[in-house]
C-alpha cells in the first residue's frame, strides 16, 4: 500500500466513525429527543456548529442560517467575546435572584433604557411568552390599583403570534395552534390585522381610512372599554406572514388606547434589537408604548433571557397604591446574571459593530436585488421591515389564491439543496402558510447576502423562468 491508498484507506475509515457516531446519535435522538413544533422527525439535520451566518451539520454540510434560527441570532454565531463574558460571570456569580440585585442584571437594565429611548422599569423573566405573561399581568393588576379592576381584557390581532403559554397562546391569532389546546387563558379577544395585499376590509393600500386600526377601537367599545386593559401588536405581525402596517396604524393605535384608558403593549421579541433597521421596531413609528416585551435578539439567543419593559409611569402607579401594591410574580431564572452579561456584551457588539444601521442596509439591498422575483408567476408579493423579509407565493396572482404546500415546500427544499435556510410563515389555517421569510444574522457580510440573492433567484429561476 502506498502513501496514497493509506491516506484514503485512513480518510475512509474516519468517515466509517462519523457515520457510526451519527447513526447512533440518531437512534438516541429518535429515542428520546421531543423536537419543537415539527410533526414527527426521524431524520432531523444535527447541526454540530456555527461561524457567522453559518451553521454546519454533522455531515460537514454548510447552511446559511437565512432566518437566524427562530429570528434570534442577530450577531451571528461564534462569537467568542460572548462567550468569554460568560465564562467571565458565571465564575464571579452564576446565580443570584433577582429578589436582591446584582450588577449585571442593573447594567443591562440601564442600558436598556438608554436603547429604548425612554423612561422604563424592567423585569427579567426567560422566554418572549414570559415576558408578555408578565405585560399581561402587570396591566391587570395596575387596574385593579386604579380602582378599576373590571379592565382586564386583551385586544390583540388574527395571524399574530405572542407565545406558547396559556396567556401568550390566547393572545396569539392563529386558530391551529391553539386548536387542542383550548380553553388558554381568558380574556383575548382579536381583530383583523393591517395586510393590505389582502386588505380584511377590502381596501386599496395607500387610499384607505386605516379600517384595520379602526376595528381595535369598534372592539374596545364592543367589548366595553370599562373591561379592556390592554392592546397587544407586534410592529409589524412577523411570525403569521410579514404583515407591514401603513406608517399611520401604529400611531393612530395610541390614539385609540389613550383615549380609552387602555394600554399599548408592544411585543419587540423579534422586531426588536436591531432587526427592523431602528433599535426597536415601534421607533420606526414614533410611538411610545406603555410596556414593551423582548426577548431572542436580546442575547442574539447565546443564552436565554427575555424583558418585560414598563413605563416609569406604570411602575410609580405601582409604588403609590400603597401596601401590598408590589408585583406579586417571581421566577427563578429569569434575570440570571449569566445572561445579563451575555446580553451586555451581545448590545456592545450591535452598537460596536453598526448593526442596526447594517440591518436597514441589509434589507435595502435585499429588497432592491429581488426585485426581479416578482416577475416569477407565484411571487405575489414581498415584504420587508429592516432585514425581515416575506415573500409571499400565490397560485395565480390575480386571484392571489395560496400557493399549494408542495410549491412553498419544494422551494425551501431546492434553497436548502444549495446551501440556503429560510423559513415558511403565515396562518396556521391549513392552504395559509405561504409566505417564505428571511432574516439573516444582521453581522452578515457582503458576500452573504450575495449569496442568499443569488441563491432565491437561482431557485426561482428554476422554478418559473425568472431571471435577473
Ligand atoms: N412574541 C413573538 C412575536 C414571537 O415571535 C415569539 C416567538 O417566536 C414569542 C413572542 C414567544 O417567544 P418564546 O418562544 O421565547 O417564548
Amino acid at each position: 500500500m502506498d502513501i496514497h491508498e493509506a491516506m484514503d484507506e485512513e480518510a475512509k475509515h474516519a468517515a466509517m466513525q462519523a457515520d457510526e457516531l451519527k447513526e447512533a446519535l440518531l437512534e438516541k435522538d429518535r429515542a428520546y429527543l421531543w423536537h419543537h413544533i415539527t410533526p414527527h422527525n426521524d431524520h432531523p439535520m444535527i447541526v454540530a456548529s456555527g461561524e457567522g451566518s453559518w451553521i454546519t451539520d454533522m455531515d460537514g454540510n454548510r447552511y446559511l442560517d437565512g432566518m437566524s434560527g427562530l429570528w434570534c441570532v442577530n450577531v451571528g454565531h461564534g462569537r467568542k467575546e460572548i462567550a468569554e463574558a460568560a465564562a467571565v460571570q458565571m465564575t464571579t456569580l452564576a446565580y443570584s435572584p433577582l429578589i436582591q440585585s446584582h450588577v449585571p442584571g442593573i447594567e443591562l437594565a440601564a442600558k436598556l433604557n438608554d436603547w429604548l429611548e425612554g423612561e422604563y422599569r424592567i423585569f427579567f423573566s426567560n422566554s418572549g411568552s414570559d415576558a408578555n405573561e408578565v405585560a399581561f399581568k402587570i396591566a391587570r393588576q395596575a387596574f385593579h390599583q386604579r380602582g378599576k379592576a373590571t379592565k382586564h381584557k386583551f385586544i390583540s390581532r388574527h395571524r399574530a403570534y405572542h407565545g406558547n403559554s396559556m396567556g401568550a397562546l390566547g393572545a396569539t391569532g392563529q386558530a391551529q395552534r391553539k386548536l387542542k389546546y383550548e380553553p388558554l387563558g381568558v380574556g383575548f379577544s382579536h381583530v383583523p390585522p393591517p395586510y393590505c395585499y389582502r386588505c380584511p376590509f377590502g381596501q386599496t393600500s395607500g387610499a384607505c381610512e386605516l379600517q384595520c386600526a379602526q376595528a381595535y377601537e369598534d372592539a374596545i367599545i364592543w367589548e366595553g372599554s370599562d373591561s379592556v386593559a390592554g392592546i397587544i401588536v407586534e410592529p409589524v405581525i412577523t411570525g403569521g406572514g410579514m404583515l407591514v402596517p401603513p406608517d399611520s396604524y401604529l400611531p393612530k393605535l395610541r390614539e385609540i388606547c389613550d383615549k380609552h384608558d387602555v394600554l399599548l403593549i408592544v411585543d419587540e421579541v423579534i422586531c426588536g434589537f436591531g432587526r427592523s433597521g431602528q433599535k426597536f421596531g415601534h421607533h420606526n413609528f414614533g410611538v411610545r408604548p406603555d410596556i414593551v416585551t423582548m426577548a431572542k435578539g436580546l442575547t442574539s439567543a447565546y443564552s436565554p433571557l427575555s424583558a418585560t419593559a414598563v413605563s416609569a409611569e406604570l411602575y410609580e402607579s405601582f409604588k403609590e397604591s400603597g401596601p401590598d401594591s408590589h408585583f406579586r410574580h417571581v421566577n427563578t431564572f429569569g434575570g440570571n446574571p449569566v445572561s445579563c452579561a451575555v446580553a451586555l456584551k451581545n448590545l456592545e457588539i450591535i452598537e460596536r459593530e453598526g448593526l442596526v444601521e447594517r440591518s436597514a442596509l441589509i434589507g435595502r439591498r435585499m429588497r432592491s436585488r429581488m426585485k426581479p422575483l416578482l416577475r416569477h408567476p407565484n411571487v405575489g408579493e414581498i415584504r420587508c421591515f429592516g432585514s425581515a423579509i416575506g415573500i409571499e407565493l400565490v397560485e395565480d396572482k390575480e386571484t392571489k389564491h395560496p400557493a399549494s404546500a408542495t410549491l412553498v415546500a419544494g422551494i425551501i427544499a431546492d434553497c436548502k439543496a444549495r446551501g440556503l435556510l429560510i423559513g415558511k410563515n403565515g396562518d396556521t389555517v391549513p392552504g395559509f402558510m405561504n409566505i417564505l421569510t428571511l432574516s439573516p444574522p444582521l453581522s452578515s457580510t457582503d458576500e452573504d447576502i450575495a449569496f442568499i440573492i443569488d441563491t432565491l433567484l437561482a431557485v426561482f429561476g428554476a422554478a418559473g423562468g425568472t431571471s435577473e
